[in-house]
């Protein structure tokens, strides 16, 4: 579903990530790991489109990101194609983003309707389905300032999914909620993950929540992949000093 081939990102002469190679499948969740500054956050901008890369090539769904064929001829995406590849795309940001002269259920349909051009009744139905899920129908015409920062970041949550995006890129959705609000978005998080469908790229810091969801687990340090596998292994057999000493900190 996700391929990236060897990805290069360079901010000036700092190079953040130092090739790249790492594919999801469809319904895959890849939990990535890794110490702050390591290049996690700028390999999730890159799926996102929101930062090019300095060199090498991503995939979703097998189409080029930066790229498209016309006439056997590959050239730079149009609007029009990059457009379409972020439409299988869905994100969750540290912070959470919500327009707040909208209320919640209006925050929900906005995309839907001007994106997809759904009509009102159908992107209200479907918006009403999404805070069913994740346990906010109560907030329908709430605006996001009287909401808990678990709340919001769960509208959040349900507005990336009213898009049905194969996949969702989650970054560190739950480093700027209190402690006590952790728990009710990975909850939600986690129902999502079970549902199957969809790909997931989860930044976490949360080991336990990785070790719980993710069918991969990809360890990253200083923009490179050091060591990736299924949870149980890499948490329980880490090959690499590095990773030992990083998960050390979370025991
Ligand atoms: P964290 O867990 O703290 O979010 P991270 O692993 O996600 O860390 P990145 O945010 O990807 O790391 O940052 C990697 C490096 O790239 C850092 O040294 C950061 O300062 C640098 N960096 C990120 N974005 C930019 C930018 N727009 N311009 C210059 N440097 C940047």
């Amino acid at each position: 579903l996700v391929k990236y081939n060897d990805i290069h990102k360079s901010y000036g002469d700092l190079e953040v990530l130092k090739g790249i190679n790492l594919g999801i499948h469809e319904g895959e969740k890849v939990a990535l790991i890794g110490p702050s500054g390591s290049g996690k956050t700028t390999l999730a901008r890159l799926l996102m489109t929101l930062e090019e890369p300095t060199e090498g090539t991503i995939e979703v769904d097998g189409k080029l990101l930066w790229h498209e064929e016309v006439n056997g001829k590959l050239q730079r995406a149009s609007e029009k194609h990059l457009h379409e590849v972020r439409g299988n795309i869905g994100m969750v940001f540290q912070h959470f983003h919500l327009f707040p002269h909208m209320t919640v259920l209006e925050n929900i349909m906005e995309a839907p309707m001007s994106v997809l051009g759904l009509k009102k009744s159908e992107a209200k139905k479907d918006a009403e389905e999404m805070l069913e899920k994740v346990g906010l129908i109560d907030k329908v015409d709430t605006y996001p300032a009287q909401l808990s920062g678990g709340q919001k970041q769960r509208v959040a949550i349900a507005r990336a999914l009213v898009m049905r995006p194969k996949i969702m890129i989650f970054d560190e959705p739950t480093s700027a909620l209190d402690p006590e609000l952790v728990g009710e978005v990975l909850d939600v998080i986690k129902e999502i993950a079970l549902e199957g469908k969809m790909g997931m790229l989860l930044i976490t810091h949360e080991m336990d929540f990785a070790m719980d969801i993710a069918d991969r687990v990809v360890f990253f340090d200083e923009g490179i992949i050091l060591e990736q596998g299924p949870p149980k292994e890499l948490f329980n057999n880490p090959e690499t000093d590095r990773l030992q000493s990083f998960l050390s900190r979370f025991t």
